[in-house]
């Protein structure tokens, strides 16, 4: 697309909006972006791109993926624009290319990483045209904001471009089958002991064969619809990984990973599958992007990878664990507690009591009160019907719903506690009960959690205290 004046006035117009929040010292705003694409439309269409542009989306993990593939690069020395501390909806990758443009809207820099919102990819993909896109994987969402994830394919289908090289998930069947016609590779996970022959989850979003319709024979069953399938009627199966995690190591946090069948170690921040999944896809996209193996396993090795979605804390012998459960998305909700129903298991059995304190209504629907709640029976709340959990706290202007969602999973009544302040939380929380407390938030309820936290390390620090004084009264 031409430079027109509009174009130029629209750039000028960011640039000054941009120059003066830079003066009242506001970072991080997608406020130029807004007003480039309210003046011009198709600004991003317009606006000169990098050389090179790497997009990474997907419902879950792309965040913690781009974050690590900007990581990797940045010790590799490479010098590129991102949308780390903006948004990563059209406006905030047109903020990004203006901060990093020179007078006349030109790119400083050759290479851009983009973390992209799938559900504002028309407004973006036909535009940017990445070279590169990484798709970590597409579930059920926020139903309000994202539909489903057939609607989410979809818009994928009609606005990634020609000949962009697509980097896909080998196992979840609706992301391997993306554009079919473009260039791509996958990356997957070889059989791990905890699969299972059949799904354990409500939800599972493909059960036919994509070409022919018929029921899929599945070889093994991860969680929800990730794991191998074929079909016995024309021949139809899960795409071969050119990127393979083929091993795992918990104990001292590593992967062996074979890239084309030569097997290489690299470390994980945590072995939970979503984790492995995240430091997977970012070892596929910077090896197609032209990294050697090795030095992704060596930058991988120097950086200690934030985990700002898990944060545990110990006060007294017992331990207090934040943990990211995005509201309204019954998967990241269902692999959360799945992960509480499995922490501390050994062969033995659950070695330790837990107590957990849901925050899952979505924030900004719960401003005008949470209007939909079918997402809490797409959820597998059953998973915390467990003996390793001694306490369930609601919390949240729906606490009556995720209640009844609770006793319907079947745990007893006498497990759950709920309240509708939030705030007033942990003061249901029985500390001698439980030695690990898990408190489950959304991205925009940390604020909330972080408070509630203080309050459970307030309670467990008195629990001492407090036996010695029963025991003097005894
Ligand atoms: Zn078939």
């Amino acid at each position: 697309m031409k430079r027109n004046l509009r174009f130029y006035f629209a750039l000028f117009f960011a640039k000054g909006t941009a120059l003066v929040l830079k003066l009242i010292r506001r970072k991080g705003t997608s406020m130029p972006g807004s007003w480039a694409i309210i003046l011009c439309p198709d600004f991003l269409g317009r606006m000169p791109r990098p050389k090179t542009v790497i997009g990474i989306t997907g419902t879950n993990g792309k965040t913690t993926v781009a974050n690590m593939v900007e990581d990797v690069l940045s010790d590799r020395g490479y010098d590129f624009v991102c949308n780390r501390s903006g948004t990563n909806v059209n406006t905030g990758v047109a903020s990004s290319l203006i901060a990093n443009s020179t007078f006349f809207g030109k790119p400083k820099k050759d290479l851009a990483i983009f973390e992209l919102d799938e559900r504002s990819s028309p407004k973006i993909l036909p535009y940017l045209k990445p070279d590169l896109l990484l798709c970590t994987n597409l579930f059920r969402d926020s139903f309000k904001r994202n539909a489903h994830m057939e609607f989410i394919a979809d818009i994928l289908n009609t606005y990634i471009p020609d000949g962009t090289r697509l980097v896909l998930n080998a196992d979840d069947l609706i992301c391997a089958g993306l554009r079919p016609e473009n260039p791509r590779v996958y990356f997957g996970i070889d059989q791990m002991p905890s699969d299972q022959a059949v799904c354990r989850n409500i939800v599972r979003d493909i059960t036919t064969c994509p070409q022919c319709g018929t029921k899929l024979s599945w070889d093994f069953v991860r969680y929800h619809h990730i794991g191998r399938a074929h079909c016995p009627a024309c021949g139809f199966r899960s795409p071969q990984a050119q990127y393979r995690t083929t091993a795992i190591d918990g104990e001292n946090h590593r992967m062996t990973v074979s890239i084309e069948e030569k097997p290489l170690e690299f470390p994980l921040p945590n072995e939970t599958t979503i984790n492995v999944y995240n430091s997977l896809s970012a070892i596929a996209l910077l090896s197609e992007f032209g990294l050697a193996p090795e030095e992704i396993a060596s930058s991988m090795d120097k950086l200690s990878i934030s985990e700002t979605r898990y944060h545990e804390e110990e006060v007294n012998g017992k331990k207090v664990i934040l943990h990211l459960a995005k509201g309204q998305n019954p998967i990241a909700c269902s692999r959360a507690f799945e992960n509480i129903r499995d922490y501390g298991r050994t062969e033995a059995g659950p070695a330790c009591k837990k107590a957990v304190i849901l925050f899952l209504d979505d924030y900004f629907d719960a401003r005008h009160s949470v209007e939909n709640t079918a997402w809490l029976f797409d959820t597998d709340f059953e998973f915390l019907h467990d003996d390793s959990v001694c306490q369930i706290i609601a919390s949240g202007a729906r606490h009556w719903d995720v209640t009844l969602r609770l006793l319907l999973a079947d745990i007893p009544q006498e497990k759950i506690s709920h309240l509708e302040d939030n705030e007033q939380a942990a003061s249901l929380l029985r500390p001698q009960d439980a030695d690990t407390v898990f408190i489950l938030y959304d991205v925009y309820t940390i604020g909330l959690a972080n408070h509630v936290k203080e309050q459970v390390k307030e309670i467990l620090a008195r629990l001492p205290e407090e036996r010695e004084e029963k025991a003097h009264e005894g």
